[in-house]
C-alpha cells in the first residue's frame, strides 16, 4: 500500500519511475494468456481488442468506449466483437480441417451452434451468416430454440440438431421441418421419446433424421460432470439403445437412424476424460453400423473448453489442452474406431457453444466509488482506557520501527526479524481490538472509546501492510491485507450481467481497462449496487488457486474508472433474470471497417425502469397516478407544497424512463478522503 498522493501521479513518466511498465500490468492481469489473440494492453496503458487476431487492426477500448459514451450508450455496457464471432468459426473449423488432414480422414467436419449458450438473434444470424460456406447450423435444446432454430437457418445442407425433452408437438415439427427443406434431426434422449417419434411418423407419413443420445459411462471433470456418466438425466443407456435400434427397425424407421450423440458436460478441462468418452462412443457407433442403421453422422456435443485463466491446466477455469489437440482427439479417434471393422467414417459434428461464443464480449462497467475501513489515528482523549492506551503503544512501537527504516537503520534488523516483530505488533493489536469489545459488552467501556479503539486497530494494520516487505508475506498477515482491502463500488448488477459467477462460482477475467501504465496500489473487491450479499464480484483469476481480492488503482472522482469482465459471451447474456429490479445493460455490436476503424452494428438499449416494472406486472401509469393522489393528499394537507410535489413527479417520470442503472458517479464513501 502506498500514500494516497504517489498513487495519483498517473503519467508514464512516474510510473516508469516507480518501475512499473504496461508489461507488468499485462502480466500481473494475465491477459496476454487469457486474451491470446485478442486482447492485449497498449503503450498507452489501455486495454486493445484485435478482433481479427493477428490479421486485423487494433481497437483502444478507452477510445472505444468514450466513443460510444459520445453515442449516448452509458455504462455498463455490453460491447460484442462480431468479427471475434467470425475469428473463432473459422479458427474452430481450420482446426478441424488441419486434422482432417493430418490423419487423411476420408469425412469431414460439420459443426452446429447450441442456440442456449447465446440466444440473442443478432449472434445467431451472425453465426448463420458466417458458417454458411461450412454448412454450420444449430442445435436446439427446447421447443422455443427449435422455433428460433428454424426461423434462423434456412441453409438445407446445415444440420438442425433437436435435444432436450421432446413432446409430441416438438416431434411433428421437427418432422415438418424436413418438408420445409431442413436437415432436422431429432435426438432420442429417452426411452419414452421412441413411442413418440413412430407415431408421429406414421400420423404425418414422414420422419425426420433421427439420433440417439447415448449415456456414456465416462464422467465428465468438468463443472457439470455429476450431472453426466451413468446417472445422467439424458441419453439411453446403452440396453434402451440396444431396444430403440429394434423398435425402429420394426416401424420401418431403421433407415432413419443417422447419427450418434454424445454430451459429457460442458468446459471439459482434462483431455483425457474426452479420449475415453470419444473412444467409447465411436465403438457404439460401429456397433449401431454394424446392427443395420446408416448412420452418417457422430456428434461429439460441446464441452470444448476456454481458458479464463489463461493456467492451461486441467482446472475448472482452465483446460490442458488447445483448440487443435481437441480436433485432432476427435478425429484420430473416429478413424481408429471405425477403419478395423471397414465401417464407412462419420461426418463429425460438434456443438461447440462456449469456445465460440465466449471470447466475442466484453462487458465494461464503471467504479462508482469505494469503500474501506476508516484508518486515521484519533485523537488521543484526557483519560483513555488500559486496552486504548495498549493499542496507543503498539502503534507508537510501529512508528519507531518506521523511522528506523525511514533512516536505513534497517540493516541492523535482518528480513526475518523484522517480519517478527510485524507480526507480534499485529497479534498485540488483535487481542488488545477483542479486550475492547469484551469491555464494551461488559459496558465498561464507552461507544467513543470502542471506535477509538477499532481506528487505532486500524491504523495498526495500515502500518503493518506499509512495512511489510513486498516479497515475503507470512500466511497470517495476508488476511490482514484482506482485512484493510477496498470495496469498489460497480455500476451493476452482477446476477444480471453476470450470472455464472453468482450461480456457480465460475471465473471470468476482470481488469481494469486503462491506468495500466500505473501500478495497482490498492487491493479490493467489487460489489454492485443490488445491496444483496449475493451482489459481490470476489474471486478473481490467479494462476493457481483463484485469488480474493484483486489488485486496482486508487479510486478518485476526477477521473473514470473502467473495468472489463472478459470471455461473457457464453451463457451470462441469457441466464440473468431481471433481479432486483435492474434490467439488462445497454449492448452494442462492434464490426471493423476497412479504413481501421470500427462502426455499430446494432444497438441494444437496456431495460428502462418503466418496462422492468411491467414484466414484474406493475402499471407504470397506474403506479404514477396513485403517487400522483398520493401527493395531492400530502398537499391538502400542508405536508408538501406545490412545487415540491412536481419536482417529485417529475423524477419519478423521469426515472420510469431511464435505464435502471446511474448515469452519474456516486459521492464516495470512502473516509479517508
Ligand atoms: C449445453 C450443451 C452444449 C454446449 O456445450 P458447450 O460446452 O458450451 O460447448 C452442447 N450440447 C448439449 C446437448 C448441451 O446441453
Amino acid at each position: 500500500m502506498s500514500t494516497p498522493a504517489a498513487a495519483q501521479t498517473s503519467t508514464s513518466d512516474a510510473a516508469e519511475l516507480a518501475g512499473w511498465s504496461v508489461a507488468d500490468s499485462a502480466a500481473l492481469y494475465g491477459v496476454n494468456r487469457w486474451g491470446d489473440p485478442y486482447f492485449s494492453v497498449n503503450s498507452q496503458g489501455n486495454v486493445q481488442v484485435k478482433p481479427q487476431g493477428e490479421r486485423g487492426a487494433a481497437l483502444d477500448m478507452v477510445e472505444l468506449v468514450k466513443g460510444l459514451q459520445g453515442r449516448n450508450l452509458s455504462l455498463p455496457l455490453l460491447i460484442r466483437f462480431d468479427n471475434i464471432l467470425e475469428d473463432r468459426l473459422e479458427r474452430l473449423h481450420q482446426a478441424f480441417e488441419q486434422a482432417i488432414g493430418t490423419y487423411n480422414y476420408p469425412g469431414r467436419y460439420q459443426g452446429v451452434f447450441p442456440v442456449k449458450c447465446n440466444q440473442q438473434r443478432h449472434v445467431v444470424e451472425q453465426l448463420m451468416e458466417s458458417g454458411r460456406r461450412w454448412h454450420f447450423g444449430l442445435e436446439a435444446g427446447s421447443k422455443a430454440e427449435l422455433l428460433i432454430a428454424l426461423s434462423l437457418l434456412d441453409d438445407p445442407e446445415a444440420l438442425l440438431i433437436c435435444n432436450g425433452y421432446k413432446d409430441q408437438r416438438y416431434i411433428e415439427t421437427a418432422i415438418l421441418a424436413r418438408r420445409l427443406g431442413r436437415q432436422p434431426v431429432v435426438v432420442i434422449e429417452q426411452p419414452d421419446e421412441v413411442d413418440r417419434i413412430i407415431t408421429a411418423s406414421h400420423d404425418l407419413g414422414a420422419a425426420p433424421l433421427i439420433g440417439i443420445r447415448a449415456k456414456l459411462s465416462a464422467r465428465s471433470t468438468g463443472r457439470w460432470g455429476s450431472s453426466v456418466g451413468d446417472k445422467a438425466k439424458f441419453g439411453l443407456a446403452i440396453p434402451d439403445v440396444l431396444a430403440t435400434v429394434e423398435a425402429l427397425r420394426n416401424a420401418n424407421l431403421l433407415s432413419e437412424l443417422r447419427l450418434l450423440h454424445f454430451h459429457i458436460g460442458s468446459q471439459i478441462n482434462d483431455i483425457a476424460v474426452l479420449k475415453d468418452a470419444l473412444q467409447e462412443a465411436g465403438q457404439i457407433y460401429a456397433s449401431l453400423s454394424q446392427l443395420g442403421a446408416p448412420m452418417g453422422y457422430l456428434d461429439v456435443g460441446g464441452g470444448l473448453g476456454v481458458d479464463y485463466d489463461g493456467s492451461r491446466t486441467a482446472t475448472s477455469a482452465s483446460k490442458n489442452y488447445s483448440l487443435q489437440n481437441y480436433a485432432n482427439d476427435v478425429v484420430a479417434t473416429a478413424k481408429e474406431c471405425c477403419e478395423p471393422w471397414g465401417i464407412t467414417v462419420p461426418t463429425l459434428v460438434s456443438e461447440s457453444g462456449r469456445a465460440i461464443a465466449s471470447h466475442f464480449s466484453v462487458l465494461v462497467f464503471d467504479v462508482l466509488g469505494t469503500g474501506t475501513v476508516p484508518r486515521g489515528v484519533p485523537i488521543q482523549a484526557d483519560s483513555e482506557s488500559l486496552t486504548v492506551r495498549n493499542l496507543r503503544e503498539t502503534l507508537n512501537s510501529l512508528s519507531v520501527l518506521e523511522s528506523q527504516v525511514d533512516q536505513k537503520l534497517e540493516s541492523s534488523l535482518t528480513t526475518q526479524r523484522k517480519l517478527e516483530k510485524l507480526q507480534e505488533a499485529w497479534n498485540d493489536a488483535v487481542k488488545f481490538k477483542q479486550d475492547a469489545l469484551a469491555a464494551f459488552r461488559l459496558g465498561y467501556l464507552s461507544l467513543t472509546e470502542r471506535a477509538t479503539a477499532e481506528q487505532l486497530t486500524w491504523a495498526c494494520a495500515d502500518r503493518i501492510a506499509n512495512l511489510l516487505p513486498e516479497t515475503v508475506i507470512p500466511e497470517e498477515l495476508r488476511a490482514l491485507r484482506a482485512a484493510l482491502a477496498k470495496t469498489y463500488y460497480a455500476n451493476l448488477s452482477i446476477f444480471r450481467s453476470a450470472p455464472d459467477t453468482w450461480a456457480i462460482d465460475q471465473l471470468f477475467p476482470v481488469m481494469p481497462i486503462h491506468r495500466l501504465n500505473e501500478k495497482p496500489e490498492e487491493l479490493g473487491s467489487f460489489a454492485d449496487l443490488t445491496c444483496d450479499s449475493d451482489g459481490k464480484l470476489e474471486r478473481f483469476i490467479n494462476s493457481g488457486q483463484a485469488k480474493t481480492l484483486l489488485e486496482l488503482h486508487t479510486f478518485n472522482h476526477k477521473q473514470p474508472y473502467w473495468i472489463g469482465m472478459f470471455l461473457a459471451g457464453a451463457y451470462q447474456e441469457v441466464m440473468g433474470n431481471l433481479h432486483n429490479l435492474f434490467g439488462s445493460t445497454n449492448a452494442v455490436n462492434i464490426r471493423l471497417n476497412s479504413k481501421g476503424g470500427y462502426q455499430l452494428d446494432h444497438v441494444v438499449k437496456g431495460d428502462t425502469n418503466a418496462q422492468v416494472l411491467e414484466a414484474m406486472e406493475h402499471n407504470p401509469s397506474e403506479l404514477l397516478e396513485r403517487l400522483r393522489m398520493a401527493s395531492e393528499a400530502a398537499i391538502s394537507s400542508g405536508q408538501l407544497n406545490i412545487k415540491d410535489a412536481s419536482r417529485l413527479m417529475d423524477h419519478l417520470e423521469s426515472s420510469l424512463r431511464q435505464t435502471t442503472y446511474l448515469n452519474n458517479c456516486l459521492q464516495t464513501t470512502d473516509q479517508q478522503n
